[in-house]
């Protein structure tokens, strides 16, 4: 796996805002067995930037899952609220180039703009397209708005971004089994993407990005349901200047219904697990990664 020559640099992202199941443990241990394999170093970084749902404990609790799974990373742990001024750093970076802008807009006004519009474009986690509705207000109005101090996000123009790049963006994916294969990005399958929170700034994709460059990330193993997400991810780094990792999307597991496991679904937890008496070896075999 990996491009080019040197060291090879892997990492497991978490978010502490649940206990870890059989899904981040399949993860987790395919990155520390892909670093392994190539003589290449493990980092941990703990993506806490969602203050209303990350939690110490959740941290407390990972730290120990991984620990227990024999899983070994780094010193320091890496962590996304330790960087807040990196973020805010590649901001001022793309601010300049014209195609950001303050979104005003509530979850609860983009989809009450968007209701009972059945063809309504969806993007690839299947929300709603951003309707455009703050892209569209003209100068005076911005400007009124943030001198009342009204709280904003911070979008991409998605269409101003792609006609800036000029060249359809690809990255290189691992396909377990089959040689490497390059996938055309998408990024117009996203709209207007928020980079920047009303509560932090920084976003989901904003964060990875600039944490991947910084820590030199030359490999991202991830789920296959951020796949798509790459797509906004080689627009960000074409745009930064940062250089693009290769990427594997590894399959997901699936519940008795055919849905991913996850955090919100209450999938059963490597700590529950373990107080039935499950052994490391047991969930590397139930996370489908061989020792
Ligand atoms: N923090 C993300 C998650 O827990 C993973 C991000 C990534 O690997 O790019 O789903």
């Amino acid at each position: 796996m990996g491009v080019g020559q040197g060291q090879k640099i892997f990492r497991f992202a978490p978010s502490p805002n649940g206990l870890l199941h059989l899904g981040h443990a399949r993860s987790a241990l395919l990155n520390f067995q892909a670093a392994r394999k190539s003589g290449g170093r493990f980092l941990l970084r703990i993506e806490d930037i969602d203050r209303d749902r990350c939690r110490p404990q959740f941290e407390t609790a990972l730290l120990h899952d991984l620990a227990w799974l024999e899983i070994e990373w780094e010193q320091p742990v890496r962590r996304q609220s330790e960087h807040l001024s990196a973020y805010s750093a590649a901001l001022d970076l793309l601010s300049p180039m014209g195609m950001l802008y303050p979104c005003f807009c509530s979850r609860g006004q983009v989809a009450a703009s968007v209701a009972g519009q059945t063809n309504w474009r969806r993007d690839p986690d299947g929300t709603p397209l951003y309707p455009g509705t703050c892209r569209n207000l003209d100068a005076s109005q911005r400007l009124d708005r943030l001198q009342r101090g009204e709280p904003a996000a911070q979008r991409l123009g998605m269409a101003k971004a792609i006609a800036h790049l000029s060249q359809p963006l690809h990255w290189l994916e691992f396909v377990e089994g089959t040689a490497a294969a390059s996938i055309r990005a998408k990024p117009e399958s996203w709209g207007d993407i928020v980079l920047a929170r009303k509560d932090v700034p920084a976003s989901y994709h904003l964060a990875v990005v600039v944490d991947d460059a910084l820590q030199g990330i030359t490999d991202v193993v991830r789920g296959a349901d951020l796949f798509w997400s790459t797509s906004v991810h080689r627009v960000l780094q074409k745009l930064l200047g940062l250089p693009a990792p290769a990427y594997h999307h590894h399959s997901l597991l699936l519940d008795a219904q055919g849905r991913k496991l996850s955090k919100s679904l209450a999938s059963t937890s490597l700590a529950a697990l373990r107080a039935e008496g499950a052994s490391p070896a047991d969930i590397r075999r139930l996370a489908g990664v061989a020792d």
